[in-house]
């Protein structure tokens, strides 16, 4: 019988990695589910809505981790935590891989095989465990009325015997997952939308959610795709002449919202202070890549700020916003992944390293780290005692990247 523990989030974190759905598809294995008490609040999860899942609840974090061979966590948990698992214990979650890789290694070597899911390969069986996909969705959406909140007009054309409302402009920068959303949910508020990107296969996209494509197609947009479907990182010469389209229709724009990203770069400054200055004041910017160093020069992590009458908006953790529904998803891509290692006659945990979404997923085994990134990124960093203080705080979400460090 696996035993699976999970404890409570930080103060910064709403969501969590259990749903009584995954709890009661888990409970079809036999798995044995102990949660401490009140760690689903958050999502609206009550514990006697996990009660009527089959899952036991429990008084304290230890108590939760206590014996289980999977911990299922939104964020990293603290070593002092980790020093309650049993050896050996995997512990799943959104890891920030890239982060604090001494805090990571403190990880490992307290015993813990550590897993982060933001490191699953993109392949289509894969698919239903992409976290990104999941969290950046709601992000997309959430950025989109949080803009509209904050923005003194409408975003509909209206038309009345008073007169006539303009619609607002929304220009989307980054047209990923969240980007997508974040056009569908400005377009089904009436805004006129425009978005930019450099992946070539991002036009059709954008265009099929009937939005203008707006970027520079020379040759190196065309290549500027990888095999994995990421973005790559441009050239000095493509960024400035992207920069001067975007300049001049940034200037034009109500509403700008981020979301540029690349796999483990610092996110590119796509919106400058003097483009942010050409805009109009009342003028709304979201930067939804604040966390990753953001796209917009100005943007502050966790804050929301004027600047020459332009609002930037720097939220931190916008899934964690919408929690009920960051938590349901992410937890039916933690569970798909847990289904994936049950070997389906015993029930039992049947772990393989083999297997390309472990071996994708997998920072640390056995006391060591197994990711090349992090070890690479430990070797310069090297663990110092204080490394190892507890992760599962604000910390996770500040950014660990130099504006403007693009290199
Ligand atoms: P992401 O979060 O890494 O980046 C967001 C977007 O920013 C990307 O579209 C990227 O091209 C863009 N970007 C980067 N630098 C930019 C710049 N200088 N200017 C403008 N835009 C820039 O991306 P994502 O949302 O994770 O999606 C990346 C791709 O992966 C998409 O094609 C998506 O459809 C694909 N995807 C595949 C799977 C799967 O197969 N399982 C799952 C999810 C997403």
């Amino acid at each position: 019988m696996i035993t699976i523990g999970v404890p409570a989030e930080g103060p910064d974190e709403a969501r969590i990695g259990l749903s009584p759905d995954t709890a009661k598809k888990l409970g079809k294995y036999g798995a044995k589910i102990q949660v401490v008490s009140g760690a689903g609040l958050r999502s609206r999860i009550s514990d006697q809505d996990y009660t009527d899942a089959g899952v036991t609840i429990v008084k304290t974090d230890q108590d939760a981790v206590k014996g289980a061979d999977i911990v299922l966590t939104v964020r990293r948990p603290s070593l002092e935590l980790a020093k309650s698992m049993k050896q050996g214990a995997l512990v799943i979650g959104m890891l920030d891989p890239f982060s604090d890789a001494a805090g990571l290694d403190a990880l490992a070597k307290s015993g813990v095989d550590l897993f982060s899911m933001e490191l699953m390969p993109r392949i289509t069986r894969a698919q239903v465990m992409d976290v990104l996909s999941s969290q950046s969705n709601l992000a997309g959406y959430k950025a989109v009325i949080d803009a509209a909140a904050a923005f003194g007009r409408a975003l509909p054309m209206m038309m009345t015997a008073a007169g006539t409302v303009p619609a607002a402009k929304v220009f989307v920068m980054g047209a990923g997952v969240a980007g997508l959303q974040a056009i569908a949910t400005a377009k089904r508020l009436g805004a006129i939308v425009t978005a930019t990107d450099v992946r070539p296969a991002a036009k059709e996209q954008v265009e099929s959610l009937a939005a203008k494509f707006v970027a520079v197609e020379d040759e190196e947009f065309k290549e500027a795709e990888t095999a994995g479907g990421y973005a790559k990182e441009m050239s000095d010469a493509y960024k400035k002449k992207q920069a001067e389209l975007v300049a001049k229709h940034v200037a034009n724009q109500d509403v700008v919202i981020t979301t540029a990203l690349i796999p483990g770069r610092p996110a590119p400054i796509l919106l400058t202070k003097t483009m942010i200055e050409s805009m109009k004041p009342g003028s709304i910017i979201v930067d939804l890549a604040v966390e990753r160093g953001g796209n917009a020069e100005l943007s502050k992590p966790g804050e929301v700020i004027e600047h020459n009458g332009v609002t930037l908006m720097g939220k931190l953790n916008m899934p964690g916003l919408l929690p009920v529904n960051a938590s349901a998803l992410y937890a039916k891509n933690l569970f798909a992944f847990v289904e994936s290692m049950i070997d389906k006659e015993s029930n039992a945990l049947a772990l393989n390293w083999d297997d390309e979404l472990v071996k994708g997923t997998g920072i640390a085994k056995a006391g060591e780290i197994v990711n090349e990134r992090v070890a690479e990124a430990l070797k310069s960093s090297p663990a110092k005692p204080e490394a190892a203080k507890p992760t599962q705080t604000s910390e996770t979400t500040t950014p660990k990247t130099p504006k403007g460090d693009t290199t």
